[in-house]
């Protein structure tokens, strides 16, 4: 085929595509424009997750009836004027092209008054081209409904999750920034149902309170200010006792824009070293703010990602407030800090160092007498390690076994059994239990809810994010049922969403991660010879669900080495 330059309108697809991915997109950059016209309340209005429908209403400045058609003519924005600008961005739009981008792959309508005018506009464009304008009496603001997303674009819209991924993915978002912008009232409304609300007081931690319950809100640290600093760092973090599967909830604006970098996640995170539990993660939401021409937004289409001059002082200025906030509002007992060690370095006390099996010698190659055979050798129970791991002895040697993992095994392999024959068996609580969910949790519950239904959890809504828990799986009764929800939802919404055929596997080893016996706790000599007995049934006793392994061996002959007997 020869070159050819492409017709406007497949061009303008294919630009569209990188600004506009899914609804989420759509609700992200309509959000930034009426935070840029300075609104002080919001409308989000969803239909069928954002494929139906996406409305989004402001009261801002409105756009003057003589620009209306520029405002959907890609590169054109009122917010640059010279390329220098482009050095010292200090609004969340400047490349001009979200209306164009969204306007070419969906059906339009835009109404608008700017503050000076006595009328509005109203004009409506499908796939780029405007088919309709008139004047029309409206408030001051802009509304723009955007309908069928992608209907001129087949396999984009083939590509679109469940209603209720993308509804979660919005519900995501307008927390997000309601958090950046307290002192806009925000209002998400899904299919006619009111989803989350904020005042618009300016208050971070009541908007905190709508997205994660009053319990956790409550809790939450404010960031010491520090005086003085050219970047600075605010917010609110989660005390070392409040933690999260997923780092799902670790929230960073700069200079109020949200965005997504793992440097600060890991500032942040350096700075709770060894105040979490192995796996877990904070909940914070912080706030950057710093001359603007020492950050570069401009990286990506969708402005999520951004670079910083000198990214080294934004860490330290991250770890810095973080850890001078846990050191003086939290202060933890069980810890000390290192008399000669790094300065700052938090070291756990604990009555035995943590034994971690890596550090054995032999942990690396596992022994080939155990990976010949699928079932267990007789173990006899020796005692436990760190309260993590099993030491048990069998005829080929030392067996070291993790007992969550071991018992994840278990679990899954008898809830598995249980499904595939007269399925999982439900025990209902002697008193039903209330959980209040964070908006994301309430989300990802609704997205699940009709498998965990089929693994025996049974749920009933209860009033705004709360559900009342009624049954577990009676295998699982020895949990806390709410924990165990709460979980069970972090983990499936960090988690990639898994193929089809993998689903229920999946559900299951998450289910049985979150149920098993943890890390961490003592277990009488009963309960450890209860759980390798029960090892011993399973079909696959050496890896957990997630493919760890359950054990570890040092065979005679290891030993011997080791001791220079042999
Ligand atoms: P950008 O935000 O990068 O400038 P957009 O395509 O999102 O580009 O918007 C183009 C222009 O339309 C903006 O620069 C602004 O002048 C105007 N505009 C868009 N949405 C609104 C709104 N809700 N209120 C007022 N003006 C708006
Ligand atoms: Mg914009």
């Amino acid at each position: 085929m020869p070159i050819r330059v492409l017709a406007p309108d497949i061009a303008a697809k294919i630009a569209a595509g990188e600004v506009v991915e899914r609804p989420a997109s759509v609700v992200k950059e309509l959000v930034e424009n009426a935070l840029d016209a300075g609104a002080s309340s919001i409308h989000v209005e969803t239909i069928d997750g954002g494929r139906r429908l996406i409305r989004v209403l402001d009261d801002g400045c409105g756009i003057p009836a003589a620009e209306v058609e520029l405002a959907f003519a890609r590169y054109s924005t009122s917010k640059l004027a010279r390329a220098e600008d482009l050095e010292c961005i200090r609004t969340l739009g400047f490349r001009g092209e979200a209306l164009a981008s969204i306007a070419a792959v969906s059906q339009v309508t835009l109404i608008t008054r700017a503050s000076d005018e006595g009328i509005g506009t109203l004009i409506r464009l499908e796939g780029g081209k405007v088919v309709y304008r008139e004047g029309r009496g409206h408030p001051q603001g802009t509304v723009v409904t955007v309908e069928n997303l992608f209907y001129n674009t087949p396999a984009r819209r083939k590509f679109l999750r469940a209603p209720s991924t993308e509804r979660r993915h919005i519900t995501e978002l307008v927390t997000r920034y309601a958090m950046a912008y307290p002192e806009v009232r925000f209002a998400l409304i899904h299919d006619g149902r009111l989803t989350f609300q904020t005042t618009g007081r300016g208050d971070l931690k009541e908007v905190c309170i709508q997205a994660y319950g009053l319990e956790v809100a409550r809790e939450l640290l404010p960031l010491k200010k520090e005086q003085g600093e050219p970047i600075r760092v605010s917010g609110l973090i989660s005390p070392p006792n409040i933690h999260r599967a997923s780092r799902d909830q670790l929230t960073f604006f700069v200079n109020r824009r949200w965005v997504q970098d793992r440097m600060l996640a890991y500032a942040l995170e350096e700075a709770y070293h060894t105040l979490l539990p192995s796996g877990r993660h904070p909940i914070a939401v912080v706030e950057l703010t710093l001359d603007p021409a020492l950050v570069d937004v401009n990286v990506h289409p969708t402005k999520r990602e951004v670079r910083f001059r000198d990214s080294g002082a934004v860490f330290r200025a991250v770890q810095r407030a973080v850890r001078s906030t846990l050191v003086s509002e939290a202060p933890i007992p069980t810890m000390r800090l290192r008399p000669q060690g790094e300065p700052h370095r938090w070291e756990a006390v604990r009555g035995v160092e943590p034994v971690s099996a890596r550090q054995l010698p032999l942990a690396a190659e596992p022994s080939e007498a155990i990976l010949e055979r699928r079932g267990l050798p007789p173990l006899r129970v020796i005692g436990q390690v760190s309260q993590t791991y099993i030491i048990a002895e069998g005829p080929e040697g030392m067996y070291l076994i993790d007992q969550h993992a071991a018992h994840e095994r278990v679990l899954y392999e008898q809830l598995r059994d249980q499904q595939r024959g007269s399925g999982v068996v439900a025990q209902g609580l002697l008193s039903p239990q209330a959980v209040e969910l964070t908006a994301e949790q309430k989300a990802t519950l609704e997205e699940y809810s009709g498998q965990l239904e089929e693994l025996g959890f049974q749920l009933e809504p209860f009033g705004g994010r709360t559900v009342l828990i009624r049954a577990l799986p009676a295998l699982l009764q020895r949990s806390d049922p709410a924990q165990l929800l709460i979980g069970i939802l972090d983990d499936l919404a960090a988690e990639a969403k898994p193929l089809a055929g993998e689903m229920e596997a999946r559900l299951m080893a998450t289910v049985c991660k979150r149920a098993a016996i943890k890390a961490g706790q003592t277990l009488s000599l009963e309960e450890m010879r209860e759980l390798i007995r029960q090892l011993e049934q399973t079909e696959m006793p050496r890896t957990c669900p997630h493919g760890r392994p359950t054990m570890i061996h040092l065979s005679q002959a290891q030993l011997k080495r080791e001791f220079g007997r042999g």
